[in-house]
């Protein structure tokens, strides 16, 4: 049976002694460690939207996905209460994820360009995706205990990662700032000053990740033209180029 993560204390236990990346998908599936934030996944996995109606939602944390040998990671702020939140998979089913996955196709880092369900055949080609929160939070808006809470789970993923991580892709500021202390934390070499967020924004230390900076793919970026098809497309083509 799989253990249960009840508080912050089991959250870095459990994270700790996760031998692999399955172990630690199973585990973060069933952690229960913030309650306002099984509160709201759970409801709204209840109250659903009219749209998903008919739909059975995940209601549960979301865990990181992708090969277990990528070079490259790409770190968002947390699953969408009508998209990861429902579909079980980070940006899948929501306009973000859309838009992500479109331009991971274009860049051949994704199977397809879209992402809707897990039974969609989508495949990450050469890329783990990672929420720096795993539950989905109201308003977009994970509280700092929340995060600090969650952060175990993303530190143990970046360490089973380590022997061919190459790049990490933050997309936002939250995940920008959030990354810093969890790499570091994960054994990387991270420069000691971090620059301050910005789109294609970069930063290298030693023998550590090319950390990459990106717009969020939300709504409130793509509407508005904050973030365009082709701002993204620069960014994956960095993050491919840093690999080779
Ligand atoms: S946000 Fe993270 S630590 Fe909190 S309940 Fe969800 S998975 Fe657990």
């Amino acid at each position: 049976m799989t253990p249960v993560a009840e508080d912050a204390a089991e959250v870095r236990r459990l994270a700790a002694g996760s031998r692999s990346l399955d172990v630690l998908t199973e585990r973060v599936s069933e952690c229960r460690a913030c309650p306002r934030l099984v509160t709201w996944r759970e409801d709204v996995a209840i109250e659903k939207r009219a749209a998903f109606r008919d739909e059975v939602y995940w209601g549960r944390p979301v865990p990181g996905w992708g090969p277990a040998d990528a070079q490259i990671a790409i770190v968002g702020l947390a699953p969408a209460a009508h998209g990861g939140n429902r579909t079980g998979r980070i940006f899948t089913g929501d306009r973000s994820g859309d838009w992500l996955f479109a331009a991971l196709y274009r860049a051949g880092l994704a199977r397809i360009p879209i992402s809707v369900s897990l039974d969609d055949g989508q495949e990450l080609l050469d890329v783990r995706m990672l929420a720096a929160v795993r539950c989905a939070p109201p308003a977009n808006k994970p509280t700092t205990e929340e995060r600090d809470t969650c952060a175990p789970w993303m530190v143990r993923e970046l360490e089973l990662l380590r022997p061919t991580l190459r790049v990490v892709v933050a997309l936002g500021g939250f995940a920008w700032g959030t990354l810093w202390p969890a790499l570091k934390a994960a054994g990387y070499d991270v420069p000691g000053r971090r620059p301050p967020f910005g789109h294609l924004q970069e930063a290298r230390e030693g023998d550590g990740p090319l950390i990459l900076g990106s717009y969020h793919p939300s709504q409130q970026n793509t509407f508005t033209g904050k973030l365009t098809e082709e701002m993204l497309d620069a960014v994956f083509a960095r993050a491919v180029a840093a690999t080779a």
